[in-house]
């Protein structure tokens, strides 16, 4: 086998839906990895926003190895105890009352769907199916979840478009107005956009939200895979509104598992009240193993001084992603976002930048509209946000010698 540390080409017996950078790593340890001869790289994307304790957190491992020597799987034929834990965890800390675990962030949306629509069938209104989501939004990767993102590029060649999902351009309230009709079951929406290019919805239309979907008897799905589970400052993103933006349902997943497979959906009694015996269900969804990893995880995620700390970094952050911006114009021309789900908009090809980062040994992700993305660890040391920044403007430097090279040859 070729080394997947250099090797230029990735296996041609892996699907090729990905294209990857020729780097591998074997261990990690808070926010570095180190590849297997021993380079070591500052992690600012975290498996996108997963590994938000960071590498190797020691009360993750021990969770995971205590887990393993006892019990891995039953099934949810069986009460499991650590996952009515990690449910009550997470609905003392949120507006829910119940919750369903799945094995990643796009179940958890599959779940959110058939919550809704299945609300509006037990009240006696099986017309009421459609879901509204909006432009640039990433849901996740199954069908359902294609469908009510819309992103072209995601469902072409994956036959017609499934009924029952309407898409809207962002923040344009007229058009969110004139689209609910009798058909409209829930709107859904990231807090904070991930993929889509980090676009932060202001509080004021979490609270607008909120007030139109009680208006019409709709319910109003927060899809918080990303932006939830502390990456805002706040344990989730609708937090911010202070109670005025609750949702009825909300998806997470990512910083949940902090690295193991686990996802949530979590609804209000009533929201979820069409979820009887029978109706849905998953047979590693909620194991033991993945609770126990679970519990553990939002054990430390809801800790206020974590929430403080991610603030202090991302204040941080803001002040001096702004001062390269100022410094290299041509190349951050916006920085978006909220708390450590950072946007950075650039000038030059967002693909280059990132190897321009990696070149310099910072890994950050890419992100819809040519932007990249710093997702640190949420436990990210103010030293190392500092080294971050050191990094990213090392790229920039680097973007913008390419830019003028490239126009030079262009000349
Ligand atoms: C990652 C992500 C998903 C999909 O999660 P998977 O675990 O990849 O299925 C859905 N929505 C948002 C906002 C995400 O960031």
């Amino acid at each position: 086998m070729a080394d997947p540390t250099t090797a230029p080409v990735p296996s041609d017996h892996i699907m090729g839906v990905y294209a990857r950078a020729p780097l591998a790593f074997e261990r990690g340890e808070g926010s570095r990895l180190y590849t297997a001869d021993g380079e070591a790289y500052l992690d600012c994307m975290a498996g996108i926003a997963v590994t938000a304790l960071g590498h190797s957190h020691p009360k993750l491992v021990q969770a995971v190895k205590d887990q393993a020597d006892k019990l891995w799987h039953t099934s949810n034929i069986f009460r499991i105890p650590n996952q009515e834990k990690l449910a009550t965890l997470l609905t003392d800390n949120t507006f829910a009352d119940v919750a369903f675990f799945t094995n990643s962030g796009t179940e958890a949306i599959e779940c959110a769907i058939k919550t809704a629509r299945k609300y509006h069938w037990a009240k006696g209104q099986p017309e009421r199916i459609d879901i509204i989501g909006f432009e640039g939004s990433f849901h996740g990767r199954t069908l359902a979840a294609v469908n009510a993102s819309g992103n072209a590029s995601y469902l072409e060649g994956f036959g017609p478009p499934m009924p029952g999902f309407v898409h809207l351009p962002y923040g344009d309230h007229e058009a969110l107005k004139a689209a609910i009709g009798p058909t409209t079951a829930a709107i859904l929406i990231e807090p904070v956009q991930g993929e889509g290019g980090a676009r932060s919805l202001p509080v004021s239309c979490l609270r607008g939200l909120r007030e139109l979907c009680d208006e019409h008897g709709i319910l109003l799905i927060y899809d918080e895979i990303q932006c939830g589970l502390g990456r805002t400052g706040k344990l989730f993103a609708y937090e911010w509104a202070d109670g005025a933006g609750d949702p009825d349902i909300m998806a997470v997943a990512k910083a949940l598992g902090g690295g193991f497979p686990v996802g949530a959906c979590l609804a209000t009694a009533e929201a979820a009240k069409g979820m009887t015996p029978g109706s849905h269900g998953s047979t590693y969804g909620g194991n033991p193993l993945a609770m126990a990893v679970g519990v553990a995880s939002v054990e430390e995620l809801v800790k206020p001084e974590l929430l403080d700390h991610v603030r202090e970094v991302a204040g941080y952050f803001s002040q001096q992603l702004s001062g390269l911006k100022d410094r290299y114009p041509d190349v951050v021309v916006d920085i978006r976002g909220k708390g450590l789900l950072i946007g950075v908009k650039l000038g030059t090809p967002n693909r280059e930048f990132m190897q321009h980062a990696r070149d310099n040994h910072l890994l950050i992700a890419g992100g819809g509209d040519n932007c990249v993305r710093l997702l640190p660890p949420l436990t990210l040391s103010l030293d190392e946000a500092r080294e971050a920044i050191g990094l990213m403007e090392k790229a920039c430097e680097a973007a913008q010698a390419k830019a003028a090279k490239d126009k030079v040859g262009a000349a």
